[in-house]
């Protein structure tokens, strides 16, 4: 096969109708009210509200300082944090440029989520255990019931890096719901997006109260209450969220129709390949197609394959956060290994089905 003219990369970013998105950015003109919770804000909050049916909810600059600010908010800065290095690096630098300390749990060999049974062992012995940062990745559910239940015994905050989670339910409740509070990330990069952007969802008024100031460099008006942070969302961000936002169940119904050919044209459960486990109850948002190869050796011929095509896919998440250079002496051998053979293939809900079918072949080809 020749080489691509355009390179394929693991997704595309989603843009709303053109009209809808240049619709609302001209309101912005005629206003000229451009950042400090203008109307779009305003009223993204409240759709997004409805959507995820959570009362306390506020949007935030990008979900990387949606984590600092709830960290704050649950009291966890400075203090030591159980989290998973089967993540996004952000998960991480975010903990720490709170000053956490984060001590890895290990992550369940089939879900890819943090394990409740290692989090427990730890918990059991240290009492110096603030709160977990667990990541429903993937979008896939982690154990949320052993979790709230841990969370009550060892009386620990619970904060979920929802990021990847937009758009998913367990057992009809979305994903973002569970937890002491959770964030998303509303990145370009992901499933739903406001370009930059992100979310904090709370479960009290006096939470989200603090998040409010702390979004906004702690005062309100000429009342200085508490130290804060500028983690606001611009109205142009807010437009794109608007215009978008309506298209995400038809974006999910694009995404479950492509994976399940990706399923059947990799014959998934009848070679090598290998997906991760999806939580019971779950309806998941496909926010991701991820495969499981049986080696590293396997994963690396492959992708090299692939990227003589000019496909170039991602291993997320390679390596595990437990190798970063500012980590020092901690391990999680399941996670090691699992990140050494995971890759993420290109997807994106307006995928081309020939991309898809020339991808399977060359991974099958390779296999
Ligand atoms: C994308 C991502 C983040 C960070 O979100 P930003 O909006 O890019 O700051 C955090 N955690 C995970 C797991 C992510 O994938």
């Amino acid at each position: 096969m020749p080489k691509k003219s355009q390179p394929v990369f693991v997704t595309k970013a989603t843009l709303p109708a053109k009209e809808k998105f240049l619709e609302l950015v001209s309101q912005v003109y005629d206003r000229a009210w451009l950042t400090n919770q203008g109307p779009l804000c305003a009223e993204l909050e409240k759709q997004l509200k409805n959507t995820l049916a959570s009362e306390y909810l506020i949007l935030c600059s990008n979900g990387t300082l949606g984590l600092q600010l709830a960290i704050r908010a649950l009291g966890l800065n400075g203090k030591k944090i159980l989290t998973t290095p089967f993540t996004y690096v952000a998960t991480l630098t975010a903990l720490m440029w709170e000053g956490c300390e984060p001590v890895f749990v290990d992550i369940d060999s089939e879900s890819l989520c943090m394990s409740p049974i290692l989090t427990e062992k730890i918990l059991a012995k240290d009492q110096d255990i603030a709160g977990i940062v667990p990541v429903h990745v993937y979008g896939n559910a982690c154990d949320v019931y052993e979790f709230a239940e841990l969370g009550r015994q060892y009386d620990i905050k619970i904060l979920y890096d929802a990021a990847h989670a937009f758009g998913s339910k367990l057992n009809g409740k979305s994903l973002l719901t569970y937890g002491d509070a959770a964030i998303c990330s509303f990145h370009a990069t992901k499933l739903y997006h406001t370009v930059e952007g992100g979310c904090v969802i709370a479960h009290s008024p006096q939470v989200q109260e603090q998040l409010n100031l702390f979004r906004a460099f702690g005062h309100k008006g000429d009342e200085y209450l508490s130290l804060g942070i500028n983690a606001k969302l611009s109205e142009m961000h807010a437009a794109m969220g608007l215009a978008l936002l309506p298209e995400v169940p038809k974006l999910i119904d694009r995404r479950r129709n492509l994976a399940n050919l990706y399923d059947n044209m990799l014959n998934i459960g009848k070679n090598e390949l290998k997906k991760p486990k999806f939580a019971e109850g779950l309806e998941w948002n496909y926010a991701y197609y991820p495969i499981i190869f049986s080696s590293e050796k396997s994963l690396l011929k492959i992708n090299n394959a692939l990227q003589e095509k000019n496909i170039f896919c991602r291993r997320y998440f390679f390596p595990s956060l437990t190798k970063m250079p500012y980590i020092k002496d901690q391990s999680a051998p399941i996670c090691e290994d699992i990140a050494s053979r995971v890759l993420c293939l290109p997807f994106w809900p307006d995928m081309p089905v020939d991309i898809i079918q020339e991808i399977s072949e060359i991974i099958l080809k390779k296999l």
